[in-house]
């Protein structure tokens, strides 16, 4: 097994470069790994925490909450960080997130949204007539089209420029999805945005809590963290 530590994933690398490169990485994955990590949740998995995050390349789960220990973190990513799916014609909670309230015991929710969030763009052209949602591939269709009706719902003034429209609208979404959870589930419920566009404040990679399923967030923190509560809306 060779440990190249140059061999890794570079936007302008072909796909047979990108395969070896991701082997590369796992073998990499391997040589770190402790031979003990595994032992405690080898045959069951009780994660503290579900994350729900956008699937945006840029914004890494277990990076943002440094967690690296396999079992600590159930993470469900999609495009503009649903919570919800529509099953016979009924909103209910999705499957990544009912899946961990119900069998893991886990017990709470974070709903982690983004600036600059390319899904939240995307509808919000929808709804701004710029782009014809019926031209989009149907599985996008389907993603997108709760993110319209999200956007046709928000108290949000959608005129101004793009960027601060989008950014508000990212963490309506959020406390949308976080008031969805938070009625349909007893665990405790969070939401964030990830900033790196220096919306909420001037550090990149920090990520704001904008909501909490029971209430104001900013009585959910200690007064140490009171700084990490803003909100855009
Ligand atoms: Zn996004």
């Amino acid at each position: 097994m060779s440990l190249d530590e140059t061999d890794t994933l570079d936007e302008t690398d072909t796909p047979d470069e990108t395969l070896a490169e991701l082997l590369a990485g796992n073998a990499r994955h391997v040589a770190r790994a402790d031979a003990a990590a595994f032992d405690a949740v080898r045959d069951a998995q009780h994660p503290p925490a579900v994350s729900v995050c956008c699937s945006d390349s840029r914004v890494s789960q277990e990076g943002m909450w440094d967690v690296s220990e396999p079992g600590t973190l159930f993470t469900v990513a999609n495009i503009g960080n649903r919570a919800t799916t529509t099953v016979d014609g009924e909103r209910v909670l999705d499957g990544g997130v009912a899946y961990p309230v119900t069998f893991t015991d886990t017990g709470l929710v974070a709903i982690v949204g983004h600036t600059g969030c390319g899904a939240i763009t995307a509808a919000y052209d929808v709804v701004q007539g710029e782009t014809d949602i019926a031209d989009l591939p149907p599985g996008v269709r389907q993603d997108l089209g709760s993110l319209v009706a999200c956007i046709e719902r928000a108290p949000v003034d959608l005129d101004g420029p793009t960027d601060a429209v989008v950014d508000r609208l990212v963490e309506h979404n959020v406390g949308e999805q976080v008031e969805f959870v938070a009625s349909r589930t007893d665990a405790s419920v969070y939401g964030f945005v990830y900033d790196f566009h220096h919306r909420y404040g001037d550090r990149d990679g920090r990520t704001y809590l904008v909501a909490a399923g029971d209430g104001d967030p900013a009585d959910a923190v200690s007064t140490d963290n009171r700084d990490a509560v803003r909100s855009l809306l």
